[in-house]
């Protein structure tokens, strides 16, 4: 009788407990408490691009595993949250750790995901001494390769994929925990005269000549003839490289106008970003046997008695300071310095901490700071771009607004077009800033949308400023008009002009050069906007053979450079779609003379 009331009121205390523990537990997945007390907890946090979804495992009071379950966070970003910053937090048995950086709101969000989980599984974690979560395995000191590349966005990684089909032993170095630089979160599009979506389009009256001169012209003649010539003949090449080579998947029937072209040649990768690219490359890049070192930033480089460039000394993750010998060559790949505020203002003071940058943090010039150690030449250095439509809270461009290169237009506040809306970033950015509040709108309607389909493509993104109040959908002029307060009377008879000049084809205030698409039925989409910090155009000054060279006109032997930490392509003002053009073409030249040496 005693023995049976006992086991009634264990049974009774354990079904309570039982009950409490699954209260707590939420969506608790799995409890097993019995063997050994683990038990499996979902968690939800906040990333960059939406919910990032959690399993945590725990054992007693310890973490033991941490699967993601669902996410739409950028795969090359994410990499390391999911992997080395998982290592930490089960290392250390806390969420109390530092993001990754350059991947700060993912890691964040995974971050608040295994909070969440913890907080349901009700448990009191074990405490356990920090750890870093920039550790990585012990390197050794020194190293010889054949080729060195410093930077790890489209430039560098192009430069090792060629160095390496020319039979160097290469190494790819890149400072940030991920690959990937300014070329990763961009839109990804390229220029190529006669390319075959164009002929596909039946646009066949581009040519390299064109797009030179366009490319000329939109940097006020600046860029280095012979250079920008060697864009215009190889652009093409480039891209037909990345689509067969590395198997990059581009739009098949539809290309980009952007400002200052004369034809419609910008090639666009499936996704709009420049993931398809660095995707497609680390993965050609790791299959050829180059190996790729994160966490591992270059300091200077190290020359021998003769001036030859011949390795790079460089900093890992864990402070270990590495020599990386180059028996043929270094190329530098490091990008621009738009992430720097400093170097910004020593080159152009108005460039200064009012403007927000649509840059990774990694584009800080180093590349830039190493080479002039070395009396490199640098030119073009006080142009800086600022990318016209920007999101106004964090600098970061839209890619949503791409739907400007379909036929948007951009307004003020008073309702009214003020610029033609494919001139150059530089000039669009100016006539932003002198609008009220320096901002514009963005506004298009649904037929514009649905040409590019830039809201699918960046569903995230489109998402994200709907809950900050900065884009609207509206079923009228006057709804969109009153979201932002905007004067309802002046944007119906703007909009009332354009549909005009859209059935004529002649825009009579603006001269937009693909002219005008008519804004006369709804929905209507309307988006605040500011310039931001995006590419500086100046930099290293390098020959046909991508050699860096001195301020006395001579090569800087074993030294080579191409992509944005150069300064010979795009004059004052970089056109759209050309960087990606420049780091192919120039990348591929760098890699494959560093190479031949
Ligand atoms: P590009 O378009 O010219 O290829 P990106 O911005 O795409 O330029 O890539 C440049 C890359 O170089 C970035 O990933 C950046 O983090 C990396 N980088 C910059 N400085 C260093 C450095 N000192 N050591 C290693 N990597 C660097």
């Amino acid at each position: 009788m005693k023995q049976n009331f006992t086991t009634k009121v264990l049974a009774m205390l354990l079904t309570i407990g039982l009950v409490l523990a699954m209260a707590a537990c939420g969506q608790q997945e799995s409890s097993d408490e019995g063997s050994g007390g683990t038990q499996v907890v979902e968690g939800v946090g906040q990333g960059k691009h939406g919910d990032i979804k959690v399993k945590v495992t725990f054992a007693d009071d310890k973490i033991t595993d941490i699967q993601v379950v669902e996410h739409q966070e950028n795969e090359v970003l994410a990499e390391p949250v999911y992997t080395q910053l998982k290592e930490v937090v089960m290392a250390s048995n806390s969420v109390e750790v530092d993001a990754i950086s350059g991947s700060t709101v993912t890691s964040k969000g995974y971050l608040s995901a295994i909070q969440d989980a913890i907080a349901k599984s009700g448990l009191t974690l074990a405490a356990v001494g920090a750890v870093s979560n920039t550790s990585q395995h012990q390197e050794e000191a020194e190293q010889t390769f054949d080729v060195v590349v410093i930077g790890g966005g489209g430039a560098g990684f192009s430069a090792a994929i060629e160095a390496n089909l020319a039979g160097a032993k290469v190494v790819l170095l890149e400072k940030m925990p991920t690959v990937g630089g300014n070329t990763l979160i961009s839109g990804g599009e390229m220029n190529a005269p006669n390319n075959w979506v164009q002929q596909k389009l039946g646009i066949t009256d581009d040519s390299a000549d064109l797009y030179y001169e366009d490319t000329m012209k939109g940097g006020d003649n600046l860029g280095t003839p012979e250079m920008v010539r060697i864009l215009a003949d190889n652009a093409l090449a480039s891209a037909e490289w990345l689509r067969d080579e590395i198997k990059v998947e581009f739009l098949p029937d539809h290309l980009f106008q952007f400002g200052g072209h004369s034809r419609k040649r910008a090639l666009i990768p499936v996704g709009h970003t420049g993931a398809e690219l660095i995707t497609k490359l680390k993965a050609k890049t790791e299959a050829q046997g180059v190996a790729i070192k994160t966490n591992m930033k270059a300091n200077t480089l190290i020359t021998n008695d003769q001036g030859r460039v011949t390795g790079v000394a460089a900093t890992s993750g864990n402070g270990e300071q590495i020599i990386f010998h180059a028996n043929k060559g270094v190329v530098l790949a490091t990008g621009g310095f738009g992430s720097n505020v400093e170097m910004r203002k020593q080159y152009n003071p108005e460039m200064d901490e009012k403007y927000m940058s649509t840059d990774t943090p990694g584009t800080t010039g180093d590349g830039i700071v190493m080479a002039q150690a070395l009396s490199a030449k640098l030119t073009n250095m006080e142009y800086i771009q600022t990318y016209p439509v920007c999101n106004p809270e964090t600098g970061v461009i839209s890619l949503v607004a791409d739907s400007r290169f379909d036929g948007a237009i951009l307004i003020n506040q008073e309702g009214e077009r003020f610029v033609e809306e494919l001139e150059r970033r530089d000039v669009i950015s100016k006539a932003i800033l002198a609008q009220t509040g320096g901002y514009a709108y963005q506004f298009w309607n649904q037929t514009i949308a649905d040409i590019g389909k830039t809201i699918e493509a960046h569903q995230d993104e489109y998402d994200m400023l709907v809950k900050q109040g900065l884009l609207h959908k509206a079923d009228t002029i006057e709804e969109a008009a009153k979201f932002f307060n905007v004067d309802v009377d002046t944007l119906k008879a703007t909009v009332e002009k354009v549909n005009q000049y859209a059935s004529t084809g002649d825009d009579l205030d603006f001269h937009h050069r693909s002219g005008l698409v008519s804004l006369k039925t709804g929905p209507y989409y309307i988006q605040k906007a500011v310039p931001s910090v995006h590419h500086t155009m100046g930099g290293l000054v390098i020959d046909e053979q991508a050699h860096v060279i001195k301020e006395d006109g001579s090569i800087i032997s074993g030294l080579y450079a191409a992509g944005e930490v150069t300064g010979v392509i795009h004059g004052t003002n970089r056109l759209g779609g050309n960087a990606i053009a420049d780091i192919f073409t120039f990348g591929r030249i760098a890699g494959a003379n560093a190479a031949s040496n």
